[in-house]
């Protein structure tokens, strides 16, 4: 049997898709390796675009969300500084005319609604299905299960929203190690956030507090060495040097939990596609988690490549013509998010003297600038095109 579509990961990103798709008459399969309402990994805070919310709303999985308790947290917000410059600016969500700015949202929880709304859906899903390779001709793909003696999936298309692309032969990454890790923990300060969040830039690299529930999640570059002596810190010295490190911004630390570290890598698909198959999400690009942007570009591929698949004529989904419109459409976005992201790395990652000077500049400009500090609020928001 051919399927239409077959969906490699019901991840956030390919969850999405799914959904999307399911307004549609097309015949399309989910597989995805973990058990269903589980998460892979631990859970972690995803900053959400305002954009990302108006799509997730689109699918009506939002309300669901926003009603779970702490599962999606408003950023009102955000106080931009760095450590030993000039620059520091804020940005409200009422001065955009915005209800918030964005949203700190638990990857499980959201997960979670994912997971529901498509089992209510019409589009078939199997979880604890592993896939162990990813193939195409010119006529259809063929998705093979890590399931002995199971025959391949069919399908005119596959999405593949795996998070690596390892299922995927044949196309062309490029990395680029930060040489750095990302400290992540749980923190707590003696008085509320009020969907205040924190991006501050140092000489080890870029920290943040996102507003959580009745904490913050907090990220803190730092180099290998330093970031194994943060974690092998006592709560008190742990909180004394992010205050230190903070200067006075975010109040007083009063409590840390959960402290967890993974090393920074930037990789993304020169060309994320290949015949029959197009990646998508973090498999296409997996991007600092500085400028929260991974995720947010992962769902605007989600959403476009559903736009394009219910766009075709049935019998050209997945054919050359309409993976060249879907690579067209996505490029500008995708190329932007990866340079904005990994240009706020180098701009600001990086601590020699003489750079200081522009780099505090650049952020008093932004400041004092409404028009750039209204394209920077947008390019947070909306992603650049
Ligand atoms: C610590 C951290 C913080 C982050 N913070 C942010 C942030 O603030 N904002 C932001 O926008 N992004 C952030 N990101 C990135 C964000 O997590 C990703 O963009 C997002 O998870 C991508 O979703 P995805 O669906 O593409 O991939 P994933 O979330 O990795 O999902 C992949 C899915 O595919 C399934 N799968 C994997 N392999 C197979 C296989 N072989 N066969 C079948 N199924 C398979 C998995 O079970 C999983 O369900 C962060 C990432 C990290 C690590």
């Amino acid at each position: 049997m051919l399927d239409d579509v077959v969906i490699v990961g019901a991840g956030p990103v390919g969850a999405t898709l799914a959904l999307a798709l399911a307004e549609g008459d097309l015949d399309v399969a989910v597989l995805d390796a973990r058990a269903a309402f589980e998460t892979l990994r631990g859970d972690r805070s995803l900053a959400l675009s305002h954009g990302a919310r108006l799509t997730l709303e689109r699918l009506g999985v939002w309300g669901a969300l926003a009603a779970m308790p702490d599962a999606a947290t408003p950023i009102t917000r955000i106080d931009i500084s760095q450590a030993g410059g000039f620059g520091a600016m804020q940005l409200a969500a009422e001065e955009q005319g915005l209800p918030a700015l964005g949203y700190v949202v638990s990857y499980r929880a959201l997960q979670l609604v994912l997971d529901a709304a498509l089992a209510r859906s019409r589009v078939g899903l199997r979880h604890g299905a592993t896939v162990s390779a990813v193939g195409g001709t010119p006529a259809y793909a063929a998705v093979t299960l890590d399931e002995p003696q199971s025959e391949p999936l069919l399908a005119l298309l596959a999405a593949v929203a795996d998070g690596t692309g390892a299922t995927v032969a044949g196309i062309a990454r490029r990395r680029h190690d930060y040489g750095q890790v990302a400290v992540i923990a749980k923190v707590w300060t003696a008085t509320p956030h009020a969907g205040l969040a924190y991006e501050r830039f140092t000489p080890d690299g870029p920290m943040a507090l996102l507003p959580e529930g009745d904490h913050y999640g907090l990220v803190w570059t730092a180099t290998p060495d330093r970031a194994e002596v943060l974690q092998a810190q006592d709560d008190e010295t742990f909180l004394a040097g992010l205050a230190r490190r903070f200067a006075k911004r975010g109040g007083v630390f009063t409590k840390v939990t959960q402290r967890r570290s993974f090393p920074l890598a930037m990789e993304f698909a020169t060309e994320p596609a290949s015949a029959r198959c197009v990646v998508l999400g973090n498999a296409a690009q997996t991007l600092h988690p500085v400028a929260g942007q991974g995720f947010n570009v992962g769902l605007r591929d989600a959403w476009e490549l559903s736009q394009i698949v219910l766009d075709t004529p049935r019998d050209d989904v997945g054919d050359r013509a309409m993976i060249d419109r879907y690579l067209r459409a996505r490029r500008t976005d995708r190329i932007a998010g990866i340079a904005f992201t990994h240009g706020l790395v180098g701009i600001f990652g990086n601590d020699a003297p003489l750079v200081r000077w522009p780099r505090g500049l650049a952020l008093t400009l932004l400041d004092a600038v409404p028009a750039a500090k209204r394209a920077f609020t947008r390019a947070m928001l909306f992603g650049l095109h």
